[in-house]
């Protein structure tokens, strides 16, 4: 979808190309927050299933638990990201990026604790160790472009990255030279080392 060229692109923290499903797991940021870093994670539910509605349902705590074996492990989890990018690259926003959605659980990075507090998070649909879509790549190139025209963004890290040994997304099938290379940031915006990783 693209809005009329003179409709704003973001409002109050919601970005005019996405879909809207409002997730009721959020709240405030701390006074003063700076909201200078993305953290990007993977998820399919069930795990490796790829274009149902699981991660919907999930966002919004409508997931039936016992509709899929897996869903008893993660049974009455209350999460939320603020964008979702299915394989096709279609875009969700499930949380208002002026908000604090709840995606990075435990974690430290560049020097500051609990990353929800000053983070946006975004959802690649896809799995710990398998490739993405080029479809994927373009949409979350496309979607950090904006994000940093309207957030003093200075981080790109992985889930992996501010909760080390504790999470493992994207993982190692996300290339972190396509997305450099997309965005032509500089090469201090990434953790450090994921520039010579092999692309998959
Ligand atoms: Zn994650």
């Amino acid at each position: 979808m693209t809005p009329p060229v003179d409709a704003p692109l973001w409002q109050d923290g919601w970005y005019a190309p996405a879909q809207v499903l409002r997730s009721p797991n959020f709240g405030p940021r701390p006074a003063g927050a700076q909201i200078d870093l993305l953290v990007l994670h993977s998820i399919s539910l069930p795990p490796g299933e790829y274009g149902g509605d699981g991660v919907q349902r999930l966002f919004t705590n409508t997931l039936d638990w016992s509709a899929h074996p897996y869903y008893e492990q993660i049974r009455g989890l209350e999460v939320s990201a603020h964008f979702f990018i299915r394989r096709d690259g279609a875009l969700w926003q499930f949380v208002s990026a002026d908000d604090r959605a709840w995606h990075a659980g435990r974690s430290h990075y560049r020097g500051r604790d609990n990353c929800n507090d000053d983070s946006i998070g975004i959802e690649l649909e896809g799995l710990e160790g398998s490739t993405f879509t080029v479809a994927q790549y373009a949409t979350l190139s496309g979607l950090c472009q904006a994000l940093r025209r309207h957030y003093p963004i200075a981080h790109v890290a992985g889930h992996e990255h501010i909760a080390p040994g504790r999470k493992h997304d994207p993982g190692a099938g996300f290339s972190w030279p396509e997305l450099m290379q997309r965005l032509a940031w500089p090469s201090g915006v990434f953790p450090a080392g994921v520039a010579s990783e092999p692309q998959p």
